[in-house]
């Protein structure tokens, strides 16, 4: 019989408090009935993946609208595969999207609130603790296998169902007291791992919120919950974290499910109430007629950051997120028009079970929408917030005269039918390009069906009409007087029952002067476009349009 006791002394010579100690430090959470509290807690190995910030939308969303909480934990046991700059591009890319956690990590060496520290590295001591008290109970034993002893069990076993530390493979599953007190005396490395009372004979059977009921067969893995280095594996601190940071709800990638059974076997082990889970399928993409998972490597849209470089604003980005977490969300949308999406019902039970699909397409579509329907000053704004970081040119542009910016801005919008042109700000500068000459190429091509010598006619007599103060009304009247004197019709039902009869349509002569103005075929309000370009700008153009006509 060995003496639990004095080998848990032995071991943990550095802890000095108690579990009870922890669990008073982080006591039950004062929360309504039903809040959820929820958590993103990645590990700092690379950039912030789509995946990730969609995953914490959902948790944030299950935590808000419960009144909960959501909070940010780092998971940094692994250094060797710890990135620079990891934490801060996390905490930039969920801030970017308004995805903030209440609680929990808010940059480098900074966090907020009562049940941290929120970074794993800072929590060895509590891990230390809880471990001990599993060694106590005779829950947990050191483990002196080597790396070589390790292989050699895998060796053994290439040919068997079940792999790992178990059964007759688990060698110091049953060492005697004197056998660790000497090992450790003798400073040889090791392991701390559960013994695992799991029967591979016995399933168990969890509710996942996604997935829905899901029965597996219980972990007899006696697994390592403390590395040779004393810090936790993920399994244990994960036992450890959710409990006393008192999350109720973990929802993760669902390369996790295998680990449940091992997972609800620690939190019975460590006698707390465990987690409810819900496991999110990666997010796909089309590709060749088939589907295949968004890739870090392949895919730069992967990247959290594509859009913040780009330019898609906070609320553009989490409406469509919308669309893929929950497929109730466009018919809401379409019922409730003007409405804040915190009003919609999230629910992580409608989320898609194999997998929901991303499309750039559909992103631009919704951003455009939701871009279309913000006020100027607020597009104005967003714009040179983010143009100060890049695109400079813009960004001095729109400082400088921000009354011209504005009207820009403001061309076809607040109204009904806004105008659908910009999905992210990077798309602003060729936009706006026509109206700054330091941005832009003049190109004066025609249509095929116009010549030269017609749009030489056209602009000379529209100079000569042409009046900045004329209101829109006037001006259109004095554009189909126009038409009639240059043998096009003002009235394009006319000229298409009767195409021998002009040389074009009102649709035509616009086009010549818009091309004029702006060289695009595809403009805003022309009208308003001159407004702002003003009266010798307009006219120079113009004169520059026949020049080159007539060259
Ligand atoms: N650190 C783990 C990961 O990045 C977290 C998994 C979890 O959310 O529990 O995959």
């Amino acid at each position: 019989m060995t003496d639990c006791k004095k080998i848990a002394d032995l071991i943990f010579k550095d802890v000095d408090k108690t579990t009870e100690y922890y669990e008073n430090l982080y006591p039950a959470r004062d929360l309504p009935e039903g809040a959820r509290v929820t958590r993103f807690a990645p590990s700092p190995t690379g950039y912030l993946h789509f995946g990730g910030l969609y995953a914490s939308f959902a948790s944030k969303l299950t935590a808000e609208s419960t009144g909960g909480v959501f909070m940010l934990r780092i998971e940094d046991t692994d250094k060797k595969r710890e990135v620079e700059d990891g934490v801060s591009g996390i905490v930039k890319g969920l801030e970017a999207f308004g995805v903030t956690p209440d609680e929990g990590v808010t940059g480098f060496d900074c966090e907020n609130g009562k049940y941290g520290p929120y970074t794993q590295s800072h929590r060895r001591e509590i891990y230390r603790t809880f471990a001990k008290k599993l060694m106590e109970e005779g829950k947990a034993y050191p483990c002196f296998c080597t790396p070589e002893d390790l292989d050699e069990i895998r060796a053994q076993q290439e040919n068997e169902d079940i792999k790992g530390y178990y059964g007759s493979y688990a060698k110091c599953r049953d060492l005697t007291d004197e056998e660790i007190a000497e090992k450790i005396e003798k400073g040889v490395p090791f392991t701390v791992r559960l013994r695992s009372t799991g029967d591979i004979q016995r399933k168990i059977k969890f509710d996942d919120l996604i997935k829905g009921k899901i029965e597996m067969s219980e972990n007899v893995n006696d697994v390592v919950i403390l590395k040779a280095d004393g810090i936790p594996t993920y399994h244990f601190a994960h036992a450890v974290d959710d409990h006393l940071m008192r999350t109720t709800h973990v929802v993760r990638g669902d390369e996790w499910i295998a680990s449940v059974p091992l997972h609800l076997e620690l939190f019975r082990a460590l006698g707390f109430k465990p987690v409810k889970y819900a496991h999110i399928a990666p997010i796909m993409k089309e590709e060749n007629g088939g589907k295949r998972k968004l890739s870090k490597r392949k895919d730069p849209e992967a990247n959290v950051s594509y859009y913040i470089e780009k330019g898609y604003p906070e609320e553009s980005v989490k409406e469509y997120m919308l669309t893929i977490l929950n497929s109730n969300f466009e018919d809401w949308r379409r019922a409730n028009k003007t409405e804040d999406i915190t009003e919609f019902p999230f629910n992580l039970k409608k989320m898609s079970v194999s997998g929901a699909l991303f499309d750039m397409v559909k992103l631009n579509d919704v951003s455009k929408n939701v871009i279309s329907v913000m006020t100027a000053e607020k597009v104005y704004g967003l714009v040179t917030d983010w143009a100060k970081e890049y695109d400079k040119e813009i960004y001095s542009l729109f400082s400088e005269n921000p009354e011209k910016a504005k009207a820009i801005l403001n061309i076809d919008r607040e109204n009904p039918k806004p105008r659908k042109d910009i999905a992210c700000f990077d798309e602003v500068r060729q936009y706006v390009a026509f109206f700054y000459n330091s941005l832009y190429t003049p190109d004066f091509s025609l249509p095929e069906h116009i010549n030269k010598a017609d749009a030489v006619e056209i602009l000379t007599k529209y100079k000569e009409l042409y009046s900045q103060s004329d209101s829109k009304d006037d001006w259109f009247n004095k554009i189909k007087g126009l038409c009639t004197q240059c043998g096009y019709t003002p009235n394009v039902k006319e000229y298409k029952q009767n195409p021998d009869g002009f040389k074009g349509h009102v649709g035509d002569v616009s086009t010549v002067i818009r091309i004029a103005v702006t060289s695009r075929t595809n403009t805003p309000d022309l009208y308003y476009i001159m407004q702002i370009l003003g009266k010798d700008e307009v006219l120079t153009r113009i004169d520059n349009a026949i020049n080159s006509y007539k060259a």
